[in-house]
């Protein structure tokens, strides 16, 4: 599969848009907007957005403001604020200027609103909200006009004045549109603009006690910005008419346009500020970050890079229709931007004690190997072989290190099978040679059991002419990895399924979450690993031979105790 990060131009409905207006000089430069709401941490969903929207102003040469859409205070935090910047850096972006806030422009909107009292295009509801809720009809009944729908554009003006002055209760008065009880479009029919709520503001404080609606603050944030192209996701399609009805009321020259797209739905994965607000809430998962949770934060934290994230979404594309992608082709992005650039090491991740009886008088023969392609050093009482290697086997310019190999060996569990099913092609009494990775073939002499008939130890010797040679008179079939006993450094490493084992998560209901998460979502174990992993940081990502990419945990890998989360495993499931 080629790269298409690299070199190709990207088409898609929205960039022949973008690349027909400029053409027709209908504008001189596009400014678009990554417009979130301050109620959660991104996730997967965001970073297609993300890289539509950032992505089309770098390549047309245009703008991306982030814009908080920050118009219901009671949901919105500021440490949501924080996070959502440090994502968008983190993923290679950066915004046009200053971060946006819908709650600069409140004054300005609370402006308008009165502009749209006076033309006769606004009114202020005084019905309850049940009363709203029910004049409003549904689809098969037309709405029923609110008695306070004709009131004069004087009162209108007193009552809006008394809501922003606080003398309303949360839900005892809203300012609507005045469109069409009847029409057909739910959204024109006199939708509510704006609504008392007695919260402060993460951003304005106390300043004021009425907050915009967002259909109504979002168009004209968009035109106070000079947005040109104004892209959001399908559901917000019914939404235009509205949009396009705020812009024109107010009298916009220039206008911005909406443009919908397929929202990113991927298998397994859930998509809802919601529901992923509930997990942490409710201890179900670590934090936000919790490298499960498909958050950037969570997705970083479990080793993802910006490069893998950003080859998955030019994968995916942009359209119109609506679709799910398989995870798969996720996993497959990251493994690919990972595939080169990692360095590798060993880590046994289910150890088994291997002894290798001949060792000493094996070494001591090392220097007479006949062309010994391996780099070696003995240490001065001759019980360590160390073993030079390239760091990366793809690029030796990242240097080498220096394995030990020992009398005592940790093999996987998993690679000895004292009954082997058939078809298996590791260690077994009757297939008793195997080629340890980087060093001697390795032949298995006697397999020690408890009590339960469970193998515990084998004892082995390793052929003294095998170090970067072939044995002599038979095929050895393959290679598995292997970490010193004596030497090798214990580590926690995390393993990770998916969270849910639903194909669509978005069908389990919130009170339903905590049962449904796959129990196997975390499996810790306690791992043996090169001791050059000693030198890693918080961060580094490595590719473990056989077992996956790894990242050395952010938080709580420390020289004293080495944490590694498994990122994505080697084998690529994606067809
Ligand atoms: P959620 O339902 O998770 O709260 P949201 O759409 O309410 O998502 P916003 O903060 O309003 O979250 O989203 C900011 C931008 O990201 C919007 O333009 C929205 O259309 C876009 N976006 C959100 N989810 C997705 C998704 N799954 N795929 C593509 N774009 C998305
Ligand atoms: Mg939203």
């Amino acid at each position: 599969m080629t790269n298409p990060t690299e070199n190709t131009e990207k088409n898609d409905f929205i960039r022949t848009i973008v690349r027909d207006d400029l053409a027709n000089n209908k504008h001189e430069k596009i400014v678009t907007r990554f417009p979130p709401e301050p109620n959660g941490y991104l996730h997967l969903g965001h970073v297609k957005s993300i890289c539509l929207n950032f992505g089309l102003a770098k390549e047309f040469g245009g703008l991306c403001n982030l814009r908080f859409d920050d118009t219901n205070p009671n949901a919105e935090d500021q440490e949501y604020v924080d996070n959502i910047k440090d994502d968008v850096r983190w993923l290679g972006f950066d915004w046009a200027g200053d971060v946006h806030y819908a709650s600069n422009y409140f004054a300005q909107l609370y402006q308008w609103a009165v502009q749209l009292i006076e033309q006769g295009d606004a009114y202020v509801d005084l019905q309850t909200p049940e009363q709203i809720r029910e004049n409003r009809g549904n689809f098969a009944k037309v709405g029923k006009n609110s008695p306070y729908r004709d009131a004069s554009v004087a009162e209108n003006l007193a009552r809006f004045d008394d809501m922003k002055n606080g003398k309303f209760n949360n839900g005892e008065a809203v300012l609507r549109a005045k469109i069409d009880m009847a029409s057909p479009n739910m959204n024109l029919r006199d939708p509510v603009i704006y609504r008392v709520m007695h919260s402060s503001h993460h951003q304005t404080g106390d300043a004021w006690c009425i907050y915009p609606m967002y259909d109504y603050a979002h168009p004209l944030s968009d035109a106070i910005e000079g947005v040109t192209h104004s892209v959001c996701t399908l559901e917000f399609e019914d939404h235009r008419p509205f949009y396009d009805w705020v812009i024109e009321k107010i009298g916009f020259k220039k206008q911005p346009h909406q443009y919908e797209f397929a929202r990113l739905n991927v298998n397994h994965i859930l998509t809802s500020k919601r529901k992923l607000k509930k997990l942490v809430d409710d201890n179900l998962v670590t934090g936000w970050d919790d490298p499960r949770m498909p958050t950037i934060a969570g997705m970083r934290r479990r080793g993802y890079t910006p490069q893998g994230l950003l080859d998955f979404c030019d994968r995916v594309g942009v359209s119109k229709a609506d679709g799910v992608v398989d995870f798969n082709l996720l996993e497959f992005s990251i493994r690919n931007a990972l595939e080169d650039t990692t360095n590798r090491a060993m880590a046994v991740l289910n150890p088994l004690k291997v002894t290798i009886v001949n060792f000493n008088e094996a070494v001591a023969k090392v220097e007479i190997l006949k062309k010994p392609t391996v780099k070696t050093r003995l240490d001065k009482d001759n019980n360590i072989l160390w073993l030079t290697q390239p760091k990366n086997s793809h690029d030796e310019s990242q240097g080498m290190r220096d394995i030990p190999f020992t009398a005592t060996i940790f093999i996987d569990k998993n690679d000895y099978n004292q009954n082997p099913p058939n078809g298996y092609k590791r260690l077994s009494p009757t297939n008793s040679e195997i080629r340890l990775r980087n060093s001697y073939v390795l032949k298995i002499e006697q397999a020690i059991t408890d009590d339960n008939g469970e193998v515990v130890e084998l004892i082995a010797t390793i052929d003294p002419k095998t170090l970067g040679n072939n044995p002599e008179g038979r095929k050895v079939k393959g290679v598995i990895h292997w970490v010193s006993a004596s030497c090798g450094i214990p580590a926690t490493v995390r393993l990770y399924e998916q969270l849910f084992n639903q194909e669509d998560p978005a069908k389990v209901d919130l009170e339903n979450l905590a049962q449904e998460i796959n129990p196997n979502s975390l499996t810790t174990v306690n791992a043996v690993v090169e001791p050059s992993l000693l030198h890693a940081s918080p961060g580094d990502r490595f590719q473990f031979e056989r077992e996956g990419f790894f990242v050395a945990d952010c938080q709580d890998f420390s020289k004293e105790h080495l944490v590694f989360n498994r990122i994505v495993g080697l084998k690529d499931g994606f067809k």
